[in-house]
């Protein structure tokens, strides 16, 4: 049984409902869902968006190895409206590297394991950077050390934080 964190996050439609259903499937589909945290809004990040992003932290126990939890999640968001090819174009037209999407689904971490592949990277490789994912994932999952840097989910937090008020 592996301990993972997932990120759940969009900027469409009704993103409470979206989330709701979105746990559901996690919980049948990619294992039991341990801890939630609330839902968190932040702006839009790395694109202009009028629309704010809503994201939540999900801790799940699993015997799904890390590549079929991906192919589990990536489903998930195809059923709940997630377009890729639409998302490329808009990406290829306006120069964009990121889009509105009704649902997005990361790993943030599988336990302590650390991959480096193409369709995969953990833990999560913008996690450090990201304080819309730390701030929910420290709800859940605060003492929790990154298995390269040996930094806890609460002191990323912190070090994100900081940064933001330096350049502020
Ligand atoms: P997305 O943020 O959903 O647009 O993700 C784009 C690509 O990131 C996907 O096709 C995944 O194969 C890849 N990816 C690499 N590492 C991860 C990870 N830790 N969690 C989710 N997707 C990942």
């Amino acid at each position: 049984m592996a301990r993972v964190a997932l990120l759940l996050g969009g900027n469409e439609g009704d993103m409470k409902r979206t989330l709701q259903t979105a746990q559901r499937l996690i919980n049948e589909r990619v294992g039991a869902v341990m801890r939630c945290s609330h839902r968190y809004q932040s702006e839009a990040w790395g694109f202009q968006s009028t629309q704010p992003f809503t994201n939540q932290a999900l801790e799940i126990s699993t015997d799904l190895s890390p590549i079929e939890v991906l192919d589990a999640i990536q489903h998930i968001e195809s059923e709940l409206g997630r377009n890729r090819a639409a998302e490329q174009l808009e990406k290829a037209t306006t120069g964009a590297r990121y889009t509105s999407r009704p649902i997005d689904i990361d790993i943030l971490f599988y336990g302590s394991e650390i991959i480096d592949e193409e369709r995969l990277q953990l833990p999560h490789p913008l996690l450090a950077e990201r304080e819309f994912a730390l701030q929910p994932l420290a709800e859940i999952m605060r003492s929790f050390a990154h298995p390269v840097t040996g930094k806890t989910v609460g002191q990323m937090l912190d070090a994100v934080r900081q940064n933001t008020a330096e350049t502020e």
